[in-house]
Order: C-alpha cells, then sequence, then structure tokens
C-alpha cells in the first residue's frame, strides 16, 4: 500500500476567506470586474479558464494584464481543492482523491472509469462529498463515524468535480456523471448544494446535463419537499437501508426525525411532481437488514411505486461488527422485490483496498479509535440492532444537527 503524504493538520490554518471563483454566479463574478472599471470580456476571459478543462492557476491567464491577475487572485482562489492526493484501484478503473481544504479539512472525491460495453458507451463518474463528516451517524458509513466537521462551500464542491474533469480531459477523456454520494448529508447543506448544481447544469459554466447528475439523501423530508417545489434538478436517490421503523432508526438515525414513511411519502411526490422515477439505495449488511422480512417489508412499502432499488453489499468498516450479506442472499432479497413489481439491481462496490465506501480513507487519516472505544462501539451495535429485530423502537435521541 503506497504511504499517504495527506495527514489531519493539527496546526491548520484558519479558513481561507477568498471565496472559490466556481462558486460566484456569473453575475458577481461580472460585477467585480465592472466594479474595477474593467470591460466585460474579462470576466469573460476568466470564465472560460475556471470551466475549461486545464489550467489550474490564475497566472496561466495569460491574456490578462498581470496587474489584473494579481487582483483577481488577492480577491478570489483559482481552486478551492488544490492539494489532493490520488490512491487507484481495480487496475486503475477507481481513482480515490483525498483533498485537503484550506483549514485542514480532509474531504474525499471518487472517480469510476467504466469502459464501453455491448451498446452502452463509456462512462467515467465522479462521486463528490458536500460536508466534511455528516451529522446522521448511520453506523455503517465510515464518514457517519467522524461525526460532523463543516458544510462545504459552493466552489469546495464543484472544484471537485473541476478537479477530476481536468485529470480526465488530459487523457482525451470526458466526465459522464457526477453523483452526491461522498462524505455528508447534501439535504442538510442544501443552499451550496443547489448553487454547485446550478454552476455544473450551466451549459455556459460546466456544462453537465441534469440527467446526469444525482443526488443522494438518507431522508431529510423538508429537503426533498423543497426539491419537488423547484422541479427537476437531477435525479433523487434516498438511503433506504430498512423499510421499516425499528431497523431504520438504528441504520440512519435520523429516521427518529423523520420515519421511514413519510421518507418515501416525499419521495413518491417528487417522483409524481417531477416524473422522474426516485431510486432507492440498501447497503445489505449480513443478517441484519438482508431477511425475508426485510425483502417483503420492502417489497410492500414500495409496490406500485415509480422506484428502483440499487441493492450494494456492505463495505466493511474498522469499526463495526458487520459484513456485507452474501451474494445469494442479495439475489433472494432482489428476487423478493421482483415479485412485487419492484425492479433491483445488485451493485458492487467499487475500490474496497483503497477504501473507497466514501469517508473510510478520511477515518483512516483521523486516526485508528482505540481498540476499547471500537470494541464499547460494536457492543452497542449488537445490543440496538437486537432490540430492532425484535421490533422495538429506539429510544436513543436524534442527532444533534439534523431536523429543524
Ligand atoms: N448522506 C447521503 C449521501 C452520502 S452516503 C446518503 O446517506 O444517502 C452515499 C451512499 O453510500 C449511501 O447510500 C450510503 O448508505 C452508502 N454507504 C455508506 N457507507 C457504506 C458502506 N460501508 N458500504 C456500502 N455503502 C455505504
Ligand atoms: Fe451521513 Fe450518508 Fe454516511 Fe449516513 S450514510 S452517515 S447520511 S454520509
Amino acid at each position: 500500500m503506497p504511504t499517504l503524504p495527506l495527514a489531519p493538520d493539527p496546526s491548520a490554518p484558519a479558513r481561507d476567506p477568498r471565496p472559490g471563483l466556481s462558486g460566484l454566479a456569473p453575475d458577481e463574478l461580472a460585477g467585480w470586474f465592472t466594479e474595477r472599471g474593467e470591460p466585460a470580456y474579462r470576466a469573460r476571459q476568466v470564465g472560460d479558464a475556471v470551466w475549461g478543462r486545464s489550467a489550474t492557476s490564475v497566472d496561466e491567464i495569460r491574456t490578462l494584464p498581470a496587474p489584473l491577475r494579481e487582483a483577481i487572485d488577492g480577491a478570489f482562489r483559482f481552486d478551492t481543492v488544490g492539494d489532493t492526493e490520488l490512491r487507484l484501484s481495480d487496475g486503475g478503473l477507481t481513482e480515490k482523491g483525498l483533498h485537503r481544504l484550506s483549514d485542514g479539512t480532509l474531504i474525499e472525491s471518487v472517480l469510476m472509469h467504466y469502459p464501453a460495453r455491448g451498446a452502452m458507451r463509456e462512462r467515467h463518474t465522479l462521486c463528490i462529498s458536500s460536508q466534511g463528516g455528516c451529522a446522521v451517524g448511520c453506523p455503517f458509513c465510515a464518514t457517519g463515524e467522524l461525526g460532523f466537521g463543516r458544510d462545504l462551500e459552493t466552489a469546495e464542491i464543484v472544484d471537485q468535480v473541476r478537479h477530476a474533469a481536468r485529470r480526465l480531459n488530459a487523457a482525451g477523456q470526458r466526465l459522464t456523471n457526477v453523483v452526491f454520494m461522498g462524505m455528508g448529508e447534501p439535504l442538510l447543506n442544501l443552499d451550496r448544494v443547489l448553487a454547485a448544481v446550478d454552476a455544473l447544469n450551466d451549459p455556459r459554466r460546466f456544462g453537465l446535463g441534469a440527467r446526469h447528475i444525482t443526488v443522494s439523501t438518507s431522508g431529510v423530508v423538508p429537503g426533498i419537499r423543497r426539491l419537488t417545489a423547484l422541479g427537476p434538478q437531477f435525479t433523487l436517490a434516498v438511503s433506504l437501508h430498512a423499510a421499516r421503523d425499528p431497523l431504520r432508526d438504528v441504520l440512519v438515525p435520523l429516521n427518529r426525525r423523520w420515519p421511514v414513511a413519510e421518507v418515501v411519502g416525499a419521495a413518491r411526490e417528487h417522483a409524481a411532481a417531477t416524473g422522474r422515477r426516485v431510486t432507492y439505495e440498501a447497503t445489505m449488511i449480513d443478517g441484519i437488514n438482508d431477511t425475508e422480512a426485510d425483502a417483503r417489508a420492502m417489497a410492500e412499502l414500495l409496490r406500485g411505486d415509480h422506484a428502483h432499488v440499487n441493492l450494494i453489499p456492505m463495505n466493511p468498516v474498522a469499526h463495526t461488527p458487520w459484513s456485507a450479506s452474501p451474494d445469494a442472499v442479495v439475489e433472494r432479497f432482489a428476487a423478493v422485490l421482483a415479485d412485487a413489481g419492484v425492479t433491483a439491481t445488485i451493485r458492487r462496490n467499487r475500490g474496497q483496498e483503497i477504501g473507497a465506501a466514501c469517508g473510510q480513507l478520511a477515518a483512516e487519516r483521523a486516526g485508528e479509535p482505540a481498540p476499547a472505544v471500537v470494541a464499547r462501539r460494536r457492543a452497542r451495535l449488537v445490543d440496538e440492532s437486537a432490540h430492532a429485530l425484535r421490533g422495538e423502537r429506539s429510544d436513543e435521541p436524534v442527532p444533534t444537527g439534523v431536523g429543524e
């Protein structure tokens, strides 16, 4: 395993106050130039460099006079995720990027290459983060275990995409899909996520079609409703994991605030209002949420919906006593869903050996928890899931930072 130079920096500086150029709306950028008495084409020159797929600094925009380049540099950052380390796996088909932000926050993005197959064109999909850490605290998730750090700025979200697009461009390839399935809960940082999607979508900026963007949520109901009111912006994915409240309370702790029926109700309204199919995700955990009864409960919950379920065998993470469901069990689960007319796809996780379950690399960097702490967490999970499997609801509180 290669050594990793990026480590959490305990003496990290305060956050760089200069906004990232990619987080500015076009009129904000234009306004800055107008205020300085600069002609409008100067803003366009900067925009072209920001959204082109090769430049890495303001200094490379040689069409600008040097004093103007300096002034732009003093006011803005060309790139907010400059400090990046890459790890490859799956024979180079998966590239995990660990990015250090200006205040030392570590976030991850994962670029997955899918070669052309039959009628399917080749795809290059980037999975990006929306927050440093996450407040929701799903116990099977490495990010959840890290806890909440902070919301990412719009540019910090967009620059993960620009970074990958530059790498692809250098190899003569293009980014085809972006999924918000990295660290964080996008619907708890919704203003910035929407601004980032706007920049990615805009043909004059990044220019990636709405159909090529997916945002995944653990079930923030007011956020889903807000998206429904806005109309189709991207594909919505809902992390379901379990159809019954007692188990979902444990697996997705914000279920204690917005129970599964409310989440699916909001997703159903979203599908009806936007005409776009909602995708559900279920991480399959051996002996926990993969039983026949769970499959039947999920089939009943989604029966008749315009929905699709992705079943993803759990990526092992250090602090849990759990592991992936065996293939035959996942196949059986999919068959029960299919019997109820609910389509399901089994997805194998990419990049297990580089810790591509989101947040794993950052968690590794945060340092291993003491063995006694890991043992306590495992014992708590065994106990909580045993209660849940008996059908008892959790009396644990809603996680801090979740819900109004
Ligand atoms: N917070 C959002 C988006 C980020 S998580 C959400 O939860 O939907 C993206 C996906 O990764 C979720 O579906 C989550 O359940 C899944 N995931 C997290 N940890 C995993 C693990 N150890 N194995 C497999 N999938 C995992
Ligand atoms: Fe947060 Fe999603 Fe991980 Fe749950 S699965 S802790 S919501 S990032």
